[in-house]
Order: C-alpha cells, then sequence, then structure tokens
C-alpha cells in the first residue's frame, strides 16, 4: 500500500511523542563521533555521566546526542546519518521509560515468570519490555537480559502491544543485586596494609597544597564508608575519577596511586572485595585523567 517510513520520519514522529531518537548505521549501532569529538576529545556532552560543554552539531556520542528538538533532527548533519541510517533507536531514559531487553527464548520465558507484565515489543530474537520510569541501565544482568534506561540507547521496533506499567521493585532489583557490595571472601580480604598517607614529598609534580589534596581526599572517603550496604565499589570509582580530574592540569607526578590505595583502603573496610575495589579505582583514575585533560 504504501512505501515504509524512512527513518527520518520515524524519528519526528517519536519526537513529536517525547521519545528521544537517534540514527544507527550499518551494523545497527550509533553513528562514529566526529573528528572534534573523536575518544571524547570535546569532554562530552552536557548530558553525559561527566557532564562537558559539547553542543557539537554532529550525531555524535551515541545516546547522548538522542534529542526532541526537531531543529537538530532535521539539521544539515543530521540530515545527512538520517540518509544513510539503517534503524532507529531512542533514549529510554530521555523518554522516561525502561526497557528490560529479553534477547533470547529463554529469556523471555524467565521474565513471563517472574517480572510484572507490561507493554512488549517483539525483537529478532525475543522482546523489549517497556516499564514507566527510569532507572540506572546495566548489561548482562542475568544470561540475555539487559536492562537500558538512563544513558543507553534502545532498537526503536514500533510501540509494541499491552499497558505499560510502572517500574517495579522486582525489575530495579535486577540492577540493586548487581551494585551491592559483594560479600567480602574472608577475614583475609578485609584489611588492606596501611600505606604512606599523600604528601607533597611523594607528589613533586603537583599544582595543589596538602591542604585541599588532602580535603578532597578526605571528603571522598567518608562517601565511600557511608555506602556500608551497597554501592561502596560505584562510589569508590566516582570519588576516584573527581579525584583524578582536580590533577588534569598538574605537570605531575601526583602520587594519584598513594591516593587510589586510600580509596581502595575505604571500600575494602566497608565490604568490597580488595580487587573489586582496585579495578574500580584504577578506572576511576584513568577515566578522571582523561575526562579533564
Ligand atoms: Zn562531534
Ligand atoms: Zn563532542
Ligand atoms: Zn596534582
Amino acid at each position: 500500500m504504501t512505501a515504509a517510513p524512512s527513518p527520518l520520519h520515524i524519528a519526528l514522529s517519536l519526537a513529536a511523542h517525547g521519545v528521544p531518537p537517534l540514527p544507527l548505521r550499518a551494523g545497527k549501532v550509533p553513528f562514529g563521533n566526529c573528528p572534534a569529538c573523536a575518544k571524547n576529545a570535546c569532554g562530552g556532552r552536557p548530558n553525559m555521566k561527566s557532564a562537558g560543554p559539547c553542543l557539537c552539531p554532529d550525531v555524535c556520542h551515541a545516546w547522548a546526542a538522542a534529542t526532541t528538538d526537531t531543529r537538530i533532527l532535521t539539521s544539515p548533519a543530521w540530515e545527512a546519518a538520517w540518509r544513510r541510517a539503517v534503524a532507529v533507536a531512542y533514549h529510554p531514559g530521555g523518554a522516561g521509560v525502561t526497557v528490560v531487553d529479553l534477547d533470547t527464548p529463554n529469556a523471555v520465558a524467565w521474565a513471563r515468570e517472574t517480572l510484572p507484565a507490561t507493554r512488549t515489543v517483539p525483537t529478532t530474537r525475543g522482546e523489549h519490555w517497556i516499564y514507566r520510569g527510569v532507572m540506572r541501565s546495566a548489561n548482562a544482568v542475568r544470561p540475555g537480559v539487559d536492562v537500558k534506561s538512563l544513558m543507553q540507547y534502545a532498537r526503536w521496533l514500533g510501540p509494541g502491544t499491552g499497558r505499560m506499567t510502572a517500574l517495579s521493585p522486582a525489575v530495579r532489583a535486577l540492577v540493586v543485586k548487581e551494585d551491592t557490595n559483594p560479600a567480602p571472601a574472608g577475614l583475609a580480604s578485609s584489611s588492606v596494609p596501611a600505606r604512606a598517607p599523600w604528601s607533597r614529598s611523594v607528589a613533586t609534580g603537583c599544582r595543589h597544597t596538602e591542604r585541599y589534596v588532602r580535603t578532597g581526599l578526605e571528603r571522598g572517603l567518608t562517601l565511600v564508608s557511608a555506602r556500608t550496604e551497597s554501592g561502596a565499589g560505584s562510589q569508590a570509582f566516582g570519588v576516584a575519577r573527581f579525584l583524578a580530574a582536580q590533577h588534569a592540569q598538574c605537570p605531575g607526578p601526583c602520587a594519584l596511586d598513594v591516593i587510589g590505595e586510600e580509596i581502595v583502603a575505604a571500600a575494602v573496610a566497608v565490604g568490597v572485595p580488595e580487587d573489586y575495589a582496585r579495578r574500580a579505582v584504577t578506572n576511576g583514575l584513568n577515566t578522571g585523567r582523561g575526562a579533564a585533560a
């Protein structure tokens, strides 16, 4: 009867319903960043986890580019992308929803037994279950199950069927569980050998005063120590990233590894296994250095 609507046509109709779309290129993945935004050199967009100043007119930063602004969706840079697009995606968090992406028939069967009924959309091998409300995203929360909401994109495969219900504790628990402090393996992992605290004498290339660094570190350690039930690993990552970014303009060395050890020790003290804490802190330090560079 009628030709299939173009990606831009779908996008404009989504935007009109408050759903921020983005184009997907061959391979059904987001378009790569433009040269100015390559490897996040621009610092990232204001809505990203570490908010940056990027107002690049291109289709950059994957989900973070998704918008309901029709002037942007129809701008020359985006028009060019829509013409090459093979599919349309959207930012579920920006639309106020959460997508439980069930990638296999087994995952769908599990959801039917476990999760509250809601609107469903058929996918190639499984189903998207769409809930009202937003939450943190996480991949592989179970075999074949991803949770896509904030800071993620999902394929747009049509409006689906069924009445959309609100996010329930059962769905939220899929991700919260992952963020709970893993139980320490035993007493042996519950303490990290004390090391020398950060001081100017080890940080010979640091621009900051000892007082500035210690105050920031103490605040960060307090945040980690407060996470006695859950999230201490994530908090350690966030604190490490924040503190490392403070030294992006220092000639160095700033002895960030010493700062990192103190964060690891604080996380281990509230039950995070040492290797897990160390990984979180190392990633945080590296991200912080990179983000502000
Ligand atoms: Zn760009
Ligand atoms: Zn950018
Ligand atoms: Zn420094």
